[in-house]
């Protein structure tokens, strides 16, 4: 077991600590003192982090990890992700989750991608489900799924508000929910419900229904895209103040924000401005969704993928153009969502946490290393670790 120093850092847990060193040893922050001393017979590597950022690494709760999209047709669908693309965007934490697709995308290959990811250095984990319901699952139950698959966190995407979802009734969600809280109860899980909301015209209207009509809580739903556009923000904004947690999307396209979607960055600026509880709001990469643009005419013009990268160029935006201050940022991209999936491990920096940690640049908050479960994945911006199949450039 070596054991790793990092000394002379600006820690943020993500809450700001000053200038600390932190100790590493077996995956995980073993002390963390301005002062750490070691004897000379404990052989250990030391690294100066000269006054950078050390911050948790990124939590991602929604990644097609093994691609999305498809929607204009099978040329359509998007590759998975690589160890890379997770690492150069500082996410040391990946949630997988299918999407629109749940006939030629499976569960069985989503778990083992997680397990690939898994060996490759990252924590990942999965929903089970996909944008439809009766709900597509891998043993049989959503109870099953996630009282006994380790990696199995909850359910999702389930689709509201989208021509593409199933169109639950409130009766349905609350069912659903209340399938995915008892296992996660039982499992000592997060339960939670990840919901697809699309551009329908009912926006969040489901949730509060079962919310209003049901025992069960807006918190056991964890909608995401809520910046899709200025009135679901301001539904979202809502959400948040009744107890839920929204969920902004970082990765877009200049066509996109064109057709009305707000910002991530500024999205997280508008909610705070609005009085949102910062606690209850995260970002997510939606990594690998295809990210179609059509025209007029409804003609496919355009097909990008969301990037890994888009977490830490919204923390940059939230910090440089919209004054987030950079804890609260911060916490949307690692605290936060790690207490929705309730990963007691994850987002934060303390004694006994995992070590997946970064460091940025003070000024200009560019990533400069990566750690993951104490194992360097890139150091003074070299990539370490590649996936099996990547190339070297
Ligand atoms: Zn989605």
């Amino acid at each position: 077991m070596s054991m790793l120093l990092l000394k002379n850092a600006q820690l943020y847990t993500p809450e700001f600590m000053g200038t600390q060193s932190v100790l590493i040893a077996g995956g995980k922050v073993i002390a963390i003192d301005p002062d750490i001393q070691l004897s000379s017979s404990v052989k250990f590597e030391e690294f100066d982090c000269e006054q950078r950022i050390l911050c948790p690494g990124f939590v991602d709760t929604l990644t097609h990890i093994t691609g999305g999209g498809g929607e204009g047709g099978f040329a359509t669908r998007t590759p998975e992700m690589q160890l890379s693309d997770a690492i150069i965007g500082g996410v040391t934490t990946v949630t997988g989750a299918l999407g629109t697709d749940g006939i030629c995308r499976t569960h069985k290959e989503l778990l083992a991608k997680v397990k690939a990811l898994k060996e490759e250095g990252l924590s990942a984990y999965f929903y089970t489900g996909n944008y439809h319901y009766p709900t597509i699952t891998l043993t049989g139950s959503v109870e099953q799924d996630i009282m006994l698959i380790d990696e199995c966190i909850g359910v999702g995407e389930v689709a509201i508000a989208d021509h593409r979802g199933s169109q639950m009734s409130w009766q349905e969600l609350a069912r659903l929910a209340s399938q995915a809280r008892v296992a996660g109860m039982c499992a000592n899980k997060a339960g939670i419900v990840s919901i697809h909301t699309g551009n329908g015209e009912e926006m969040l209207a489901p949730l509060f229904d079962v919310a209003y009509n049901s025992s069960i809580p807006l918190k056991a739903f964890y909608p995401t895209h809520i910046n899709r556009t200025a009135q679901l923000l301001d539904q979202g904004i809502e959400f948040n103040l009744q107890g839920g947690t929204i969920d902004f999307t970082a990765s877009t396209t200049p066509e996109i924000l064109a057709g009305g979607e707000v910002l991530c960055a500024q999205a997280l600026k508008v909610a705070l401005d609005a009085g949102a509880d910062e606690n209850r709001i995260t970002l997510s990469t939606d990594g690998h969704a295809s990210l179609p643009v059509f025209n007029e005419q409804g003609r496919l013009t355009s097909l990008k993928c969301g990037s890994m990268s888009s977490l830490h160029e919204q923390l940059i935006t939230a910090v440089k153009e919209f004054d987030v201050p950079l804890p609260t940022a911060l916490k949307t991209i690692t605290a936060n969502p790690a207490r929705v999936l309730k990963l007691a491990n994850k987002g934060v920096i303390t004694v006994n946490a995992d070590a997946d940690l970064l460091l940025l640049n003070a000024d200009t908050l560019q990533l400069t290393d990566v750690l993951a479960k104490g194992q360097w994945m890139m150091k003074q911006h070299q990539l370490l670790r590649r996936g099996t199949f990547e190339k070297a450039p």
